[in-house]
């Protein structure tokens, strides 16, 4: 049996191609297009139809690409999915409320191969990569699911968006389309552990989405030990290229940075931090550590965060202490891990 098309994969130029070789008029792309980001799951939803072409479709077309197979939700009212895909893994989303709207983080590949110290994520390593709708069909069952619009999306799931950068630039089309979900680009934020070459083509490619870098230390040697892509990436290179996206796309860029216990939590790090992004277009968002069963790094106390936040802002470097979300169902940043589609 020949393979069905995912519908979710395609552009709404793509999809026009797809129903003209069905012998269909371009107009019938457009309806198909607004019913599926409007949520609907099956082509019997899709009412506006003719019966017989909705047939057709059944047979030549797929429109669901995750499986949601549990849900969990948090005292503070996050919500964590498991969603199973095509190959028997499955990947975590989260949704969480925030004052300006209801926010997910997806997922945009099974595992991680970037092998951060303190995440879950990348534990197993990398299985594979999502493709566009598998990205994109993550937000729209949680917007079912969760009964209201979703306002923002954060690629800070599991995977390095930039090490998956064409099947996560075309999501990024794909909810941008206005005739589809019709998300505004500064409604989205990019999360990269520091591929430069990536955050180059980004700022090139999406001027108006939000840039976020993982750069959780203040020095080489403290990120070398946090995070292996800091042995090819240096702190210097890694702010040079944070600086030039600033430039290019005259938005300010965020700065992650996860305060773990005696190891980047000290008066003189936030100094030595302050220092390297003086001047920068910046805000740093400090995020007291997850733990992480299997890793040995704790969180930093709640008044080394304060203090370290203290120490920023009399720099000048604006600043956030991140609420955790999600903490007690393991959803919150850092914890999210690949998992086996048929956990229970
Ligand atoms: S922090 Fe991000 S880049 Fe690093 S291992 Fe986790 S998911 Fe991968």
């Amino acid at each position: 049996m020949e393979k069905k098309t995912d519908l979710k994969n395609l552009t709404l130029e793509e999809l026009t191609d797809f129903v003209r070789s069905m012998g269909e008029k371009k107009f019938r792309a457009a309806q198909i297009f607004r019913k599926m980001y409007a949520g609907a799951d099956s082509f019997d939803d899709m009412k506006e139809l003719p019966a017989a072409f909705r047939e057709k479709l059944k047979e030549a077309a797929a429109l669901s690409m995750v499986e949601m197979k549990q849900r969990q939700i948090s005292s503070d009212g996050t919500r964590k999915y498991l969603f199973a895909i095509a190959g028997g893994e499955a990947v975590e989303t989260v949704f969480m409320q925030y004052h300006y709207g209801g926010t997910v983080c997806v997922s945009c590949q099974a595992g991680c191969r970037m092998g951060c110290a303190f995440c879950a994520s990348g534990i197993n390593g990398l299985t594979r990569n999502l493709t566009a709708g598998e990205i994109v069909d993550q937000i729209l069952h949680v917007q079912k699911d969760a009964g209201e619009r979703i306002s923002h999306v954060v690629f800070m799931g599991t995977g390095e968006p930039f090490d998956n950068y064409e099947e996560v630039s075309k999501a990024l089309r794909l909810l941008h389309e206005p005739k589809g979900f019709g998300l505004g680009a500064r409604h989205i934020t990019v999360s990269t552990c520091g591929l430069v070459r990536g955050m180059e083509r980004f700022a090139r490619d999406f001027p108006q989405t939000g840039l976020a870098v993982s750069l959780h230390a203040p020095s080489d040697e403290i990120r070398r030990q946090l995070m292996p892509v800091a042995k090819s990436v240096s702190m210097k290179e890694l702010l040079e290229a944070s600086r030039r996206y600033t430039e290019t796309t005259h938005r300010r860029i965020t700065f992650e940075y996860a305060l773990i216990d005696g190891v980047n939590d000290r008066p003189e790090h936030a100094e030595m931090l302050a220092s390297r992004l003086k001047g920068m277009l910046c805000h740093v968002n400090l995020i007291p550590l997850n733990t992480v069963e299997e890793k040995q790094y704790r969180s930093a106390r709640r008044e080394q965060a304060e203090a370290f936040a203290r120490i920023l802002e009399d720099k000048g470097v604006q600043v956030t202490i991140r609420r955790s979300l999600g903490p007690d169902i393991q959803a919150a940043c850092g914890q999210l891990r690949l998992a086996d589609a048929n956990r229970p």
